[in-house]
C-alpha cells in the first residue's frame, strides 16, 4: 500500500511541478512518519524515500537509531529547549525554531557537537490560536537576531496552513509565506543561504508547490491514517 501511495504522491508532485512550471528537483518530499512502525518506515525506505520527518523528539531518536544510516532526517514538531540535546547534529533540518531563546540553545548544543545546525522559522501563518510559530510581522526581526549565531544557519520558513477540506483556501496563506520567505532572502546575512520552505501537507502539497514550496511533508498520503490510540 505504501508502494502504491507513494507512487500516486509522485504523481502528483510532478502535476503540481508542471503547472507551475517547475522542475521536480526543485521539490523535496519529506516522508512524515510519525505515530508509524519501524515495518512501515522500511516500506518506504525500499520504495527508495531516503528523507523522513518526525515530529517528536523521543521517537525521532529511536528511529535514527534502528533504520538505515543513508537517511536524511527532519524534526517537524515543536520543540523544547531541555530536548534540543538529543536531536542537534542528527537531523539535516529543524522545521520549527520559533523564538531566540531556542535558536541559542541550538546554537550552543551545535558548537558541542562541532557541527553548523540547519534550522527554519516556524510562521504561524494564519494567526491561528493552536498553532506554534511566530507571527508573520516578527519574522525579519526573528530571522536578523538567529543569524548572528555561529553554529545555526537559518535556511529559510515553514508553515502549517490551517486544516481545510479546499486546499484552494490555503493558497493565500502559501503566498504569504512565499513573501516572507523573499523578504528574508533579501535582508540576507553574510554568505548564508536562504533556499528553504517548507510548506504543504497531505490536503494541499500541490497548491504549495504551484506557489514555491521546496519541500513538502506528507504523512497520510503515504503511510495512511495515524492511530493514536496506541499513545
Ligand atoms: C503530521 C505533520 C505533517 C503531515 O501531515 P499529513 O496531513 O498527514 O500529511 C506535516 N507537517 C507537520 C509539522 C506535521 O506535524
Amino acid at each position: 500500500m505504501i508502494r502504491e501511495n507513494l507512487e500516486e504522491v509522485e504523481k502528483k508532485i510532478q502535476q503540481a511541478c508542471d503547472k507551475a512550471g517547475r522542475d521536480r528537483s526543485e521539490v523535496t518530499l519529506i516522508a512524515v512518519s510519525k505515530t508509524k512502525p519501524i515495518e512501515d518506515l522500511m516500506e518506504a525506505y525500499n520504495a527508495g524515500i531516503r528523507v523522513f520527518g518526525e515530529n517528536k523528539v523521543q521517537e525521532l531518536a529511536d528511529k535514527i537509531e534502528k533504520m538505515p544510516k543513508d537517511i536524511h532526517w527532519h524534526m517537524i514538531g515543536h520543540l523544547q529547549r531541555n530536548k534540543v540535546k538529543y536531536i542537534v547534529g542528527k537531523v539535516d533540518l529543524i522545521h520549527s525554531v520559533d523564538n531566540e531563546e531556542l535558536a541559542k540553545e541550538i546554537n550552543k548544543r551545535a558548537e558541542k557537537a562541532g557541527v553548523k545546525q540547519d534550522i527554519l522559522i516556524e510562521v504561524n501563518i494564519a494567526d491561528e490560536d493552536t498553532k506554534y510559530g511566530v507571527t508573520a510581522d516578527k519574522v525579519n526581526e526573528l530571522y536578523v537576531n538567529i543569524s548572528k549565531l555561529p553554529y545555526v544557519n537559518v535556511r529559510g520558513v515553514m508553515c502549517i496552513a490551517p486544516n481545510v477540506d479546499n486546499p484552494e483556501l490555503n493558497r493565500q496563506y502559501f503566498v504569504k509565506l512565499n513573501k516572507i520567505f523573499v523578504d528574508i532572502m533579501n535582508i540576507m546575512v553574510d554568505n548564508s543561504r536562504v533556499d528553504v520552505m517548507s510548506m504543504g501537507m497531505t490536503g494541499d502539497y500541490q497548491v504549495a508547490i504551484e506557489e514555491g514550496a521546496t519541500m513538502v511533508r506528507v504523512g497520510t498520503g503515504i503511510f495512511g491514517a495515524r492511530n493514536y490510540n496506541s499513545e
